[in-house]
């Protein structure tokens, strides 16, 4: 590992004074364990790290939503009755990531800001897009767990399972640099690639801090959030999905319908969401709804399976959030 100066940041002042503003070159910790292992295996070589587990790591009330510090552990997130109760999906979400000892150590800010798992990103080998170079392996490579949605430059799927119930619940998140506050919705903070942006995941510029998540007040949704995996492993999903439902009786009245692992950023599906409003949830319409989810999916040589598994994902958290069996 390259050799890095170290900034115990006692506050989210602190800690973005000690952020520089040239990309890569200091960066935040969290627990570390995205970082880290992209640092021991020479993908990214900041020359500075910042301590930002000092940070808020608390749970607010504000105008009857929440507000959650970006300090928060994982392990936090799911056994928080308020959340859980508020937004069970986000509950949902951290309780599945990984394992008791990554929630342990992951916070909400890493987990939201983490790197792609693209194994090429990941191997120092493979000079690729995100890492300034000049093509993407996975179409003409091992693209198993790639995009199907998305048409590049970069294929890769985002990492994050919080990011996908907080943009079904329109969170929005506080950023912080040495030029003030600004508040991104969470829909808006992760960025589809392009030739001009492609080494990076969302709008966080490097010398800013994602250091709260606002969730607006739930009213009086129901939530289905439902991940895909290989067995019951630890690994990433293959697919999820978070679906809310504003029943009106027994109508749909709205409905969001996000998924996650299956594109670069949290994908909604406004197709399906369309497919939901203004009829009773069955078996029938959650069929009809996940099949409206996945049109225009462009799956890679290898990864066509995943549209059949995002499928079910969808379909079962419709269900789910319906008070349904899933059959
Ligand atoms: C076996 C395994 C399975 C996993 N499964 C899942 C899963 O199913 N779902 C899932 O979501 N994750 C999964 N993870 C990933 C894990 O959740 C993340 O590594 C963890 O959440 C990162 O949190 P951290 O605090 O350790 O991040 P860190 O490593 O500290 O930081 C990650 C990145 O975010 C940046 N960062 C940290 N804090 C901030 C901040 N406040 N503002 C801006 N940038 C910041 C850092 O600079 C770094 O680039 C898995 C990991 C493993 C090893």
């Amino acid at each position: 590992m390259k050799p890095f100066a170290y900034v115990n940041a006692a506050n989210e002042k602190d800690a973005v004074a000690a952020l520089s503003k040239e990309y890569e070159k200091s960066l935040p910790i969290g627990g570390g364990q995205d970082l880290l292992a992209r640092m021991k295996d020479y993908v990214t070589q900041p020359d500075r790290v910042v301590n930002v587990k000092n940070l808020d790591a608390t749970v607010t009330r504000v105008s009857g939503g929440l507000r959650i510090g970006s300090a928060m552990k994982m392990v936090d997130v799911a056994e928080h009755a308020e959340i859980g109760r508020l937004y069970p999906a986000v509950a949902a979400a951290a309780i599945e990531v990984g394992t008791p000892q990554i929630r342990n150590q992951g916070t909400v800010g890493g987990n939201l800001n983490q790197r792609p798992r693209c194994w090429y990103y990941r191997n120092e080998e493979f000079v690729c897009y995100k890492k300034g170079g000049n093509r993407c392996f996975s179409p003409e490579g091992e693209n198993q767990f790639h995009g199907i949605f998305g048409d590049g430059p970069s294929y890769i799927v985002h990492p994050s399972s919080l990011a996908v119930p907080f943009v079904a619940y329109d969170a929005t998140f506080r950023l912080l640099s040495p030029r003030g506050e600004r508040m991104v919705k969470a829909a808006d903070y992760f960025t589809m690639p392009t030739k001009e942006n492609v080494q990076r995941e969302n709008v966080l510029e490097p010398d800013e801090l994602l250091t709260h998540v606002i969730l607006p007040a739930p009213g009086s949704v129901k939530s289905g959030h439902y991940e895909v995996r290989y067995k019951t492993s630890h690994d990433w999903p293959i697919a999820f999905a978070t679906v809310l439902l504003t029943m009106s009786g027994s109508t749909v009245q709205g409905a969001r319908v996000v998924m996650g692992a299956v594109a670069p950023v949290p994908w909604r599906s406004q197709a399906a969401e369309k497919a939901l409003a203004g009829k009773p949830v069955t078996a029938q319409t959650a069929v009809a709804a996940a099949a409206a989810a996945l049109t225009g999916a462009e799956p890679l040589s290898r990864n066509a399976y995943k549209v059949e598994v995002a499928k079910t994902a969808v379909e079962r958290a419709i269900l789910q959030a319906a008070g349904l069996a899933i059959t």
